[in-house]
């Protein structure tokens, strides 16, 4: 990143080359104002539109955005360093939530009718209006399917969207914007500015209507707070330390390559990663041998080739290092892995397999964001439910059976936003339920009902069949009842109901 007195320009680096991914402008704090207006502008034409109007621009969208996914690829790898296969495989996300709210949006959205009893003469019904403009701040671990995935929501409830990218991956933000203009959506409906957290504090200042953020807790603290001067509403999605749970009847196999999988899988810088792993002791040994076979054939070779690529930035192989040592230091044991690799442009992480360690330790305590797999054994389903729900965090989580109803009833234990049985991630793709943290892991969610109606007014309206129903109740003023007649009303209207 370079810095000069007037102007500000962020210069990314590919963590794999060294070589720079591209450059944009900082969007300084004072101009976010100007650029909040401007998306007012277009809410104007936007949000009036019927979603039939929109539609076919939201398909375009999704057509040039499935054209164009190796140009995307391409730009995320030169940021993140990440796979090129897995740089795609985030597409997919992208294109999911856009072919599920471009088909389901009008259904979604319709106007929701409440049952008249007891006031049969009154109809009452909900409406939900596009709430205006949507500041949208992301992360860099998922630098296209993020910001996206915000947008798509709100696009699809009529609002107009401000987007501000992580530092670390800019150009993959401004690719947004400019797909989104190439596919022919009106000018300003899908902005998006640059620069650090100042810039993002200046949207949460600025005159938007609702701000979503995905990304660290103590800085969706911070927006909550700067937000409640106003009571705007905020969609956090925040970090996590998933658990997955083995019981004594699951695939162990499966269970074992899944804790590998999901917890190296983009060097696990994943807020839906495994990050801690409570296995039964019946099937301990089997699960630690299949999970040691399993880490030995990923293949961590540095360079573009590797099935994980660099940390983005070198400071997190520190975090990583330091919670490691004090784990190995307090009777972990190590089984695979557990050393950074400096290259001359970035630092890896073997991909790293403990076992012997303790539910009191920082490693299975505070979010780690690498390829570390911390092992327990506890006695059976009561202590590993136990343990998994002992987190301040509320993400996600996995419980792994072969015994279906088993694995239901554990999951509707687990205190997260978010389960799967036999599986890891999924709810973080899947587009017809919600998808969202709770405690320290985030407020209201995305994805579902609840994901596009969270960028919406909800409005509520009352009509009058004959009538006014108040009149007829005898409760309009100077008053001609006493307080015999509500007696005798409440006991005609719910005395029956025993
Ligand atoms: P971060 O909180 O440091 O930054 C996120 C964004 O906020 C960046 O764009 C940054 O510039 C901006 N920002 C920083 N300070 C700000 C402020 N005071 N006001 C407004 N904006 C500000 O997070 P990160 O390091 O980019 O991402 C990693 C974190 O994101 C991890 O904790 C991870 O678990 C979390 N995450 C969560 C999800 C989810 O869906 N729950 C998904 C991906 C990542």
């Amino acid at each position: 990143m370079t810095t000069s007195a007037e102007t500000r320009w962020l210069t990314p680096k590919s963590p794999l080359t060294g070589e720079p991914a591209g450059t944009v402008r900082v969007t300084e704090p004072q101009e976010v104002a100007a650029a909040v207006g401007r998306s007012r502008s277009a809410f104007v034409g936007w949000g009036a539109m019927s979603h039939s109007q929109r539609r076919p621009h939201l398909r375009a969208f999704a057509k040039l955005i499935l054209k164009s996914m190796d140009r995307i690829a391409q730009v995320i790898v030169s940021e993140t360093g990440k796979n090129l296969a897995d740089a795609h495989a985030e597409l997919i996300g992208t294109l999911v939530s856009l072919d599920f709210y471009t088909r389901r949006a009008e259904k979604l959205l319709r106007p929701k009718k409440g049952s008249s009893w007891p006031f049969l003469l009154t109809r009452g019904w909900t409406e939900y209006h596009p709430i205006g403009v949507a500041g949208i701040i992301s992360p860099w671990n998922y630098p296209f399917y993020l910001p996206t995935l915000s947008a798509i929501q709100a696009l699809s409830a009529g609002c107009t969207v401000v987007i501000k990218p992580s530092e670390l991956t800019p150009m993959c933000g401004q690719l947004i914007e400019d797909l989104a203009l190439e596919a022919g959506l009106p000018k300003d409906v899908v902005q998006v500015i640059h620069g650090y957290g100042d810039t993002g504090a200046a949207l949460v200042d600025a005159d938007t209507d609702i701000v979503a953020f995905t990304g660290s807790p103590s800085v969706g603290r911070s927006i909550a707070a700067q937000a409640a001067q106003t009571l705007k509403p905020v969609v956090l999605e925040l970090g996590g330390k998933d658990a997955q749970i083995v019981l004594e009847d699951a695939d162990v196999k499966d269970a074992a390559r899944a804790a590998i999988t999901f917890g190296v899988f983009n060097a696990g810088q994943q807020c839906v990663g495994i990050e801690r792993v409570y296995v039964v002791e019946d099937v301990y040994d089997d699960f630690i041998a299949e999970a040691t076979k399993a880490v030995g054939r990923i293949n961590a070779a540095t360079g573009d080739n590797g099935d994980i690529g660099p940390f983005i930035s070198p400071n997190q192989a520190d975090v990583v290092e330091t919670q490691l040592q004090a784990a190995i230091a307090d009777g972990a044991r190590l089984l695979a892995g557990g050393s950074k690799i400096n290259t001359d442009h970035g630092v890896y992480f073997e991909p790293t397999l403990l076992d012997g360690v303790d539910h009191s330790m920082v490693l299975m305590q505070e979010e780690t964001f690498g390829p570390v797999i911390p092992v327990m054994k506890v006695a059976d389903e009561e202590e590993a439910i136990e343990l998994a729900n002992d987190s301040p965090y509320g993400l996600h989580g996995s419980a792994w059976t072969k015994n279906k109803k088993r694995g239901h009833r554990v999951a509707s234990r687990m205190k997260t936003g978010t389960v799967a049985v036999n599986d890891h991630l999924i709810n973080f793709l899947y587009p017809t339920i919600k998808f969202g943290g709770i405690g320290e892991s985030g407020l209201n969610g995305q994805l579902g009902e609840e994901g596009i109606k969270a960028f919406t007014i909800h409005r509520s309206i009352t009509s009058a069949r004959l009538g006014p129903t108040t009149k007829l109740l005898s409760a309009w003023l100077p008053r001609r009842v006493g307080p015999r007649y509500w007696k005798t009303l409440a006991r005609v209207l719910f005395g029956w109901r025993r």
